[in-house]
C-alpha cells in the first residue's frame, strides 16, 4: 500500500513554489524518501507538515524546508563520502544516501544509543543500509577511520567549529554546521581549498546542542 504519497508531493511542491529550495535533485530525493517512516508512530500523521517534530529523548527532526536548504548548500554529488554528526531519526542521512548513489557513502554518527539503533533499523527496513552506515559515538570528534570527507554536515549546534571536523574535511570539501548558543545559531558553510578554510554565514537557525568533547559539555548546560 502506498501511504502518504499525495501529502508528500504536496509538501515538496510547496517548497518548490516558495522558491528558497531550487535544487531539483534535493527536491526529488525528498519526493522519494518516506519521512513518516523515520518518525515515532504517534507522529506519523504530521510527517508532511513543514515543521520540526520530536523523535524521542528530547531530540527533533528538522523541518523539511531546513532539510531542503541544507541539502542544497551541501551540493552533494554521486560518489561523495559524507560524514553526518547527529543521525537522529536517520531521515537526513537517507536523503543524502539517495544523492551520493552510485558509489558514495554516508557515515552518520549518533551519541544516543537508542536513537542510533532505531536509525540503523530504519535504514535496513527501507534499503539504505548499503549507502548509510550508522555509528554510535561522540561525533564532535569526527570519525577519523574513514576521513577525509567530501562533505560534513552537523545537525546539532556547536560553540565553534570542532577542530577534528576541520581536519577531516577533504580538499575542495564543504561542511555545514550551526555555530552559536542561546537557542539561536548561524548556519555556517566551511569550505576548504588546500590548507585554507573559508567560512560563510548562511543565516539564523535553531538546532539542539552538540553534546561532546568538542561541543557543549553536558545537557544540563542550558544554551
Ligand atoms: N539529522 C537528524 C536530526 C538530528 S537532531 C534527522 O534527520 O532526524 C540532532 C541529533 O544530534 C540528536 O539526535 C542528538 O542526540 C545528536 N547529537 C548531539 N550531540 C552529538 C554528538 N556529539 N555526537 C553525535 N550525535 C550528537
Amino acid at each position: 500500500m502506498i501511504m502518504y504519497e499525495a501529502e508528500r508531493s504536496r509538501l515538496v511542491n510547496g517548497l518548490r513554489s516558495r522558491g528558497y529550495v531550487t535544487d531539483e535533485r534535493g527536491l526529488e530525493a525528498m519526493e522519494r524518501v518516506p519521512r513518516h517512516e523515520f518518525l515515532p508512530p504517534d507522529m506519523r500523521d504530521q510527517a508532511y507538515i513543514d515543521s520540526p517534530l520530536p523523535i524521542g529523548m528530547g531530540q527533533t527532526i528538522s523541518a523539511p524546508h531546513m532539510v531542503g536548504i541544507m541539502l542544497q548548500a551541501l551540493d552533494l554529488q554521486p560518489g561523495n563520502k559524507v560524514l553526518e554528526i547527529g543521525a537522529g531519526s536517520g531521515y537526513h542521512a537517507a536523503l543524502m544516501g539517495e544523492l551520493v548513489r552510485p558509489g558514495g557513502m554516508v557515515y552518520t554518527v549518533e551519541r544516543l544509543e537508542p536513537l542510533g539503533r532505531r536509525a540503523k533499523e530504519t535504514m535496513e527496513r527501507l534499503g539504505y543500509d548499503d549507502v548509510v552506515d550508522v555509528v554510535i559515538a561522540d561525533g564532535s570528534l569526527g570519525l577519523p577511520e574513514h576521513a577525509p570527507y567530501d562533505r560534513i554536515t552537523v545537525a546539532a549546534a556547536a560553540p565553534d567549529v570542532p577542530k577534528p571536523l576541520e581536519e577531516q574535511l577533504a580538499d575542495n570539501g564543504r561542511m555545514l554546521i550551526p555555530v552559536g548558543g542561546q537557542g539561536y545559531q548561524d548556519l555556517v558553510l566551511v569550505t576548504r581549498k588546500g590548507d585554507s578554510l573559508e567560512r560563510t554565514g548562511l543565516g539564523g537557525v535553531v538546532f539542539v546542542p552538540l553534546i561532546g568533547e568538542h561541543g557543549y559539555r553536558d545537557q544540563s548546560l542550558r544554551m
